[in-house]
């Protein structure tokens, strides 16, 4: 496992079979998970926590949900996108914050990848986004505007992202710089 800063450990994503990043935070209480991953390390990974799990799926792409099946959780947070998928989970349609040891929030953001995304923010250092602004050559250009304006409002000094295990950690204004500049292109 690797480390982001103190709190945050994650598995790196794999290209076969394609599975996202899975981060693991540490709270006093539960152990919060964002993605789940596809792939049999990432399950190995999680059923060996001890702790109650408490999980926050980004989005509804295999690669990030594939092994939710076979986890067991105390709970379970999801976009709206996602739990037409999956059937199951609580909708997260407006953000809210546990403090846990660890200061979570959980905040739903419009994203030109795909709807109903969520993303979270530790301690107001570092905000996991996973694959949110992973675009196509065509994307919806006004969707792409509100997620930046979005990613703007929070209060964090690194944006996170999943897949680039050499480029996963941009501080906060360069990330938001790099999108406006991709955006005006
Ligand atoms: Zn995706």
């Amino acid at each position: 496992m690797n480390a982001i800063g103190e709190k945050i450990k994650y598995l790196p994503s794999s290209e076969y079979p394609l599975s996202a990043d899975v981060y693991f935070i540490e709270g006093d209480k539960y152990c919060y998970i964002y993605d789940v991953g596809n792939n049999d390390d990432s399950l190995n990974q999680i059923n060996q926590i001890k702790k109650e799990k408490i999980i926050v799926l980004s989005h509804y792409h295999q690669d990030h949900i594939g092994n939710i099946e076979n986890i067991d959780y105390h709970s379970l947070y999801v976009g709206k996108k996602t739990y037409e998928t999956i059937g199951k989970g609580t909708i997260v349609d407006e953000q809210f914050t546990v403090n846990d040891g660890v200061k979570i929030e959980i905040i739903p953001c419009v994203s030109p990848h795909t709807e109903g995304s969520l993303i979270i923010n530790v301690d107001n250092e570092y905000t996991l986004i996973a694959d949110l602004y992973f675009t196509r050559s065509s994307f919806d250009r006004e969707k792409m505007l509100m997620m930046i304006n979005s990613l703007k409002d929070i209060e964090t000094k690194y944006f996170v992202i999943s897949h680039q295990e050499n480029d996963k950690v941009f501080p906060k204004e360069k990330l938001i710089t790099e999108l406006l500049d991709y955006l005006n292109q």
